[in-house]
């Protein structure tokens, strides 16, 4: 079903530890040559940092977006190996955070993520905000309170338009890079509970523009049915996109 016109369905590809700054750029170039319907979609490719720069120039002249896997808050300093808000400045218009590769293998917090995500939106830039819950969480009947507790520590810190103008993506953790995806039912009913919790961060207007994602075992196979339903406004996708033909499939699908 087609979405209203202020949440335009939003695709984006998380290409995690996985290509440099050559083949980064010939991947975007490759997704870029796929005559994908810029009209009804955005599109965002998130290389890795040294990829930055190259896959931004490889997109210069087309409507794909680049953006970031993983920012720091703070604007610079003693931080080994971090990359602030403003290096991304002239290369990137999104940043994911709280991705939940990052919460469980780098020990990153709600705080944490909440810190990031004011940073994205001080910094100019559209935060991708990841929440999820784990195998035990939903097996446990705890999914609702898990993704009500990490929307509401980061939504309470924003204005309503910042709210409004931020993307979720739902991505249940037992989903990510198992080929185990969400089924469409477990995807719309928990993104629903998500759009209820922005409302009551930031009201009804905020939470009927807030473009929220499915991200988790996206495929060409399963997209349809995924991207279909009302009220899933797109995906985040991480194995997929690192084949331009697959990316360029889901692409299609959120925008039919
Ligand atoms: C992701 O990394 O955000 C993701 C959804 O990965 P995959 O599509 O591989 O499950």
């Amino acid at each position: 079903m087609t979405q209203p016109p202020s949440r335009r369905p939003i695709v984006a590809a998380n290409w995690k530890m996985n290509t440099g700054p050559d083949d980064g750029a010939n991947l975007a170039r490759a997704v870029a040559a796929e005559d994908l319907p810029f009209a009804d979609v955005d599109v965002v490719l998130c290389p890795p940092a040294t990829g930055l720069a190259a896959v931004a120039a490889a997109l210069r002249s087309t409507p794909i977006a680049v953006g970031g896997q993983h920012v720091h808050w703070e604007s610079d300093g003693a931080y080994t190996g971090e990359i602030s808000v403003s290096m991304l400045g002239g290369i990137a218009t999104y940043a994911i955070t709280g991705h939940s590769e990052r919460r469980q293998l780098f020990g990153e917090t709600d705080l944490d993520v909440r810190r990031k995500t004011l940073a994205i939106l001080a910094g100019g830039l559209t935060p991708i905000v990841a929440v999820g819950e784990t195998l035990d969480q939903r097996d446990a009947g705890q999914t609702v309170e898990v993704l009500r507790s990490q929307i509401t520590l980061v939504f309470d810190a924003l204005t309503p338009s910042q709210a409004a103008s931020s993307v979720i993506a739902y991505e249940p953790v037992w989903a990510i890079g198992t080929g185990r995806n969400a089924t469409p039912e477990q995807a719309q009913e928990a993104i629903g509970w998500i759009r209820d919790t922005v409302a009551a961060a930031q009201g009804l207007a905020a939470a009927d523009q807030v473009r929220i994602q499915y991200g988790g075992s996206v495929s060409p196979e399963n997209c349809e049915e995924l991207l279909s339903r009302h009220g899933i406004d797109g995906a985040l996708v991480g194995g997929a996109s690192l084949d331009a033909g697959k990316f360029a499939a889901i692409v299609r699908a959120a925008a039919s």
